[in-house]
């Protein structure tokens, strides 16, 4: 990619090294887009990520909903014909929105912390400790109790955590992957 400006070349080169994606590649195809499910949700489609990025629009791609609406199904990624894996590249983007202290969907933020904590204690996710947790650092009290009876009622939310043996093994991963 060719830019006039140092800031916009820099913001493109890091999100290409940070994610290893093709970036440069993409031609709009949209083959991203109509397969994926966030698009009802988000502010921008995903090749318009792509393209945001490319233009080395750091403002607008870093405090968009987008990044954090993508659920990381990875469909975009085996659609596209240039293989371009969007995922990867939203994955980067909230790193770095969070490093910007740019994040828009700081719930959404909080419940991927708190599901991490929770298997990095437990080794898997102990839900009514995450929920707790989350809906107290929320303020979102109420608003998923008819679910959380229902998961409760199915023996889904047990009440006390259940820790796997191989605890160790996670914590190392957690310990080697987290920057
Ligand atoms: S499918 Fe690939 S090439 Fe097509 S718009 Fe999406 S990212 Fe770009
Ligand atoms: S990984 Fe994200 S951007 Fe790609 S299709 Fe799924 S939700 Fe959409």
């Amino acid at each position: 990619m060719s830019f006039i400006d140092a800031d916009k070349r820099k913001f493109f080169n890091e999100v290409k090294e940070k994610s290893g994606q093709p970036i440069e590649l993409c031609y709009q195809c949209q083959k991203c887009a109509s397969g994926c499910i966030a698009t009802g949700f988000a502010d921008y489609y995903p090749n318009e990520i792509i393209r945001l990025v490319q233009l080395g629009q750091k403002e607008r791609v870093l405090s968009s909903s987008s990044i954090w609406i993508c659920s990381s199904c990875e469909t975009c990624g085996v659609r596209c014909p240039n293989g371009i894996n969007t995922a990867e590249v939203m994955d980067t983007l909230k790193e770095m929105a969070i490093a910007a202290g740019m994040v828009k969907e700081k719930n959404i933020n909080l419940f991927h912390n708190t599901f991490l904590n929770s298997v990095r204690s437990y080794g898997r996710v102990y839900e009514m400790g995450m929920m707790v947790t989350y809906k107290i650092k929320s303020g979102d009290m109420f608003s998923d109790i008819p679910v959380g009876m229902e998961m409760f009622r199915k023996g889904k939310m047990p009440v006390l955590p259940h820790r796997i043996k191989a605890i160790g093994k996670i914590k190392d991963i957690f310990n080697n992957t987290t920057r």
